[in-house]
This record gives structure tokens, sequence and C-alpha cells, in this order.
């Protein structure tokens, strides 16, 4: 593999050569420049497989440097750097994501060598798979997804269920598993939930869709974890809460496949957009009193919202995974996250955070007394067949 290079723009020679040095000693080639036109000059000299920009300088400030390099459709991954305080890093992150370039992360100054291994090394490792256990499949979306196309795939019964596990935050052991819906397009590449689910729900798909992988995901867990404790979580799109038939069908599928309510977690996403609220209320409340769970997702994004919170009878908050994806990074998101949790059982509700990514955020969530954790740094979503041997290993390992 041939050395990979970066180049640095910090208007400030003595951070310019301190992060180059560090670079170096990462093994990269690193140059330094202090100045935008000698950056874009050198850039046309030579493509660079990293650029580290300063946020904060006197001319062209990064903010500026980044739209330009946008422009020039630049793909080298780009390093954010500043001394100014994280919300403006984060700030311009996203900002630069949006403009569509590859950003590796951003690091406060002083630069660590720690900190900047950590976006090469992670650069370096290339994009993960969403779901490791299939990593063998391709992920298409090539292909228009419309309203006969869904139709086609309801009929072949092409969908299937990733399950991604939840564990209790104190012990670690196995609290039950969230179901992800896939498409198995032709029986080839799988197609995920954001490239479907809209389809079905704008084009009155949504509710047929519900019934078949609730269905198959319910008979799945009955069959799989007939005696235990573990709960399975099943997501609902808040506009299919129209259907009056819809707890009395899932009250008679739990009952065929021997599953309790009470081990049914119905979480509910965009309760904001609900059609018809008077129904949705009385639907929801139904859904309780036959002894569901319900739990409002992706809490703290505009679409779950404190309104929605208090008025609805929820059991669970799913804390959104944006907060705690940046809790190492963001002392921002850390008081977020801690304020959910404190918010969600002065309601007497348990509270789950998604999205933990690593043993640093595992262990706050754990100090914050937070109850439930789900992210890749637990398990990525897996095979119901994984998922039932990812018990007993979890079990053996943390017993
Ligand atoms: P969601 O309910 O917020 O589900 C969590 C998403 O986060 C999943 O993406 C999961 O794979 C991903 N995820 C979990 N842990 C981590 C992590 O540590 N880091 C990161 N970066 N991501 C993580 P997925 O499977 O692509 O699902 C996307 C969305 O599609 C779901 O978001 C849910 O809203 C929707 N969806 C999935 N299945 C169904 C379904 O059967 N019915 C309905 N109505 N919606 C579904
Ligand atoms: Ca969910
Ligand atoms: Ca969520």
């Amino acid at each position: 593999m041939s050395t990979r290079r970066m180049l640095i723009l910090d208007d400030d020679p003595a951070v310019g050569q301190t992060i180059q040095w560090i670079a170096e000693g990462l093994g990269l080639e690193a140059e330094f420049v202090t100045n935008a036109q000698d950056f874009f000059a050198g850039l046309d000299r030579r493509c660079a497989d990293f650029i580290t920009v300063d946020l904060a300088m006197p001319n062209l400030d990064g903010v500026e440097v980044m739209r330009l390099l946008a422009e020039r459709k630049c793909a080298s991954r780009i390093i954010i750097s500043s001394g100014m305080g994280n919300r403006v890093l984060a700030a311009a992150e996203r900002s630069a994501a949006e403009h569509g370039l590859d950003i590796a992360g951003v690091i406060a100054k002083p630069i660590s060598k720690a900190a900047l291994r950590s976006m090469v090394g992670e650069a370096s490792e290339g994009k993960e798979s969403v779901w490791a256990d299939e990593t063998a499949y391709e992920f298409i979306q090539n292909e228009a997804i419309d309203q006969a196309s869904l139709q086609g795939g309801l009929d072949r019964h092409e969908f299937e269920l990733a399950y991604q596990p939840k564990v209790d935050c104190r012990s670690g052991v196995p609290a039950g598993f969230e179901a992800l819906a896939r498409w198995r397009r032709h029986g080839d590449g799988l197609v995920m939930p954001v490239h479907f689910i809209p389809v079905a729900e704008e084009t009155g798909l949504i509710e047929a869709f519900t019934a078949q992988v609730f269905g198959k995901s319910i008979a799945w867990f009955g069959r799989s974890f007939p005696d235990s404790g573990l709960k399975l979580s099943l997501n609902l799109s808040a506009k299919s809460l129209v259907d009056i038939q819809l707890v009395d069908r899932l009250s008679s599928v739990c009952t065929e496949f021997q599953v309790a309510p009470e081990r049914i977690v119905i979480e509910l996403t965009e309760t904001s957009a609900m059609v018809d609220p008077v129904l949705s209320l009385d639907l929801m409340t139904r859904f309780r009193v036959k002894g569901f769970q319900l739990s409002i997702d992706d809490f703290g994004t505009g679409y779950s919202s404190m309104v929605q919170l208090v008025r609805l009878p929820f059991s669970e908050i799913k804390v959104d995974k944006s907060f705690v994806m940046n809790a190492r990074q963001s002392q921002e998101s850390r008081s977020v996250i801690k304020s959910i949790i404190d918010l969600g059982h002065s309601l007497g509700l348990v509270v789950t955070a998604e999205g933990v990514e690593d043993a640093e955020t595992f262990d706050y969530l754990k100090s914050q007394g937070c109850d439930y954790a789900q992210g890749y740094f637990i398990a990525r979503p897996m095979t119901g067949e994984t998922a039932r041997k990812w018990v007993s290993e979890r079990n053996a390992a943390v017993s």
C-alpha cells in the first residue's frame, strides 16, 4: 500500500508543524501550508488522502475553504481542527457534511497524537457494512421503488427481519431485541428501510407491510425464546395509527405464538406526524390496556417532542442515537442524555439509549442510571439464527 498523504492548512506555522510531525509519526506523508493559496496550489499538484483544516483563519476561514473544496468535488477525507468550542466545531462538521464532503471528524486544539490517530486510523479502516452478519450481501437501491415493486415484494414475502440486541446497562445481560426490516429484493440484494418505508407510507402499503413483518418477527420470537424475560421491540410508523383493527390483530398474533403482550414493545416514530391525533391516542391507550409496552423512538429530535411524551401513554423513552453517538466527544450531548434519563425516570418510564458505539459511552450511560443500551458497541443487527446464539454466548460471558 502506498504511503497516505496529508495536507494541513493552519495559519499558525507552529501548529501546522506540530500536526505535520504527529501525522508523520503515524506513518503518513505530511505537509503544512499557512494560507489558502498555497493550499489549493498544493492540491492541484497532488491529491491528498487527508486534509486537516483550521476553522479560524484571518483571510479565508475554514468554512469557506470547505465550501471551495466541495465545489471542486474534493474526495479527500477532511479533519476539522479548531480552538473554538465544541458547538462551533460540531456545526462546522454538519455544514461540511451537508456540502457532500467526506468528514473524518473534528479535533479540538491542542491536537494530540491519540486524537489524530483515531481519525486517520478510523479513516483507513473504511466504512463497515451495516449488517456485519450479512456482509456478503450487496445493499442495493439502484432500482426505483414504487407501489408496484413494493406490492410485488409483499406478495413474494421478500421482507426479512434483522434483530439488534438490547442489554441491561447495569449487568450487561441481554434484555431483548429490536426487529429491523430489510427487503431481500428479487432474492439477492438487501434494501435498507430508509429506501422503502417512506414509499410504503405514501402508497398506503404500510399496513400490509406492518402486518407481514410483525407476524414474522413475533413468530420468530415465540419460537426462539418461549420462556424468557426477553422483550421484542417492533417499529410502528405513527402514520399507521389509523387502523382500528391493529390492536386486536396484534393481540391475536401474540396469542397464536404464545407471546405475552407485556413482552412486546411498540416503538413509535414521528409521533408528531400522526394523521388523526384523537384516534391515535385511543389506539395507543388500547395497546397499553392489552398489556403492550409503548416506546417513544428518536426522543429529542423534532419528531418526538415533550408534548407527545406528556400527552401519550408511553412506558419507555428511546434516546435518539444522534446524541448517543456523539456522547464521547460532546459535553452538550452528554448533558442532553442525562436530562432525558432524568426526565424519563421522573415520569416513571424506562430509558433506552440507542447508537452506543463505544465503551466510554456505555460506561457513561451506566453511571447516569440509564436502563438499557443498544448499538454497535453491543452488537449490530443480526439474523434471527445468529440472535439465538448471541443470547446464549452473551449470557455465558457476563455471568
Ligand atoms: P430506528 O428505529 O431509529 O432504528 C435504529 C437504526 O439505527 C437502525 O437502522 C439500526 O441499524 C441503526 N443503529 C443501531 N445501532 C447503531 C449504532 O450504534 N450506530 C449507528 N450509526 N446506527 C445504529 P436501520 O435498520 O437502517 O433502520 C432505520 C429506520 O427504519 C429505523 O430507525 C426505523 O425507523 C425504520 N424501520 C426499520 N424497520 C421498520 C419496520 O419494521 N417498520 C417501520 N415502520 N419502520 C422500520
Ligand atoms: Ca426504533
Ligand atoms: Ca431510533
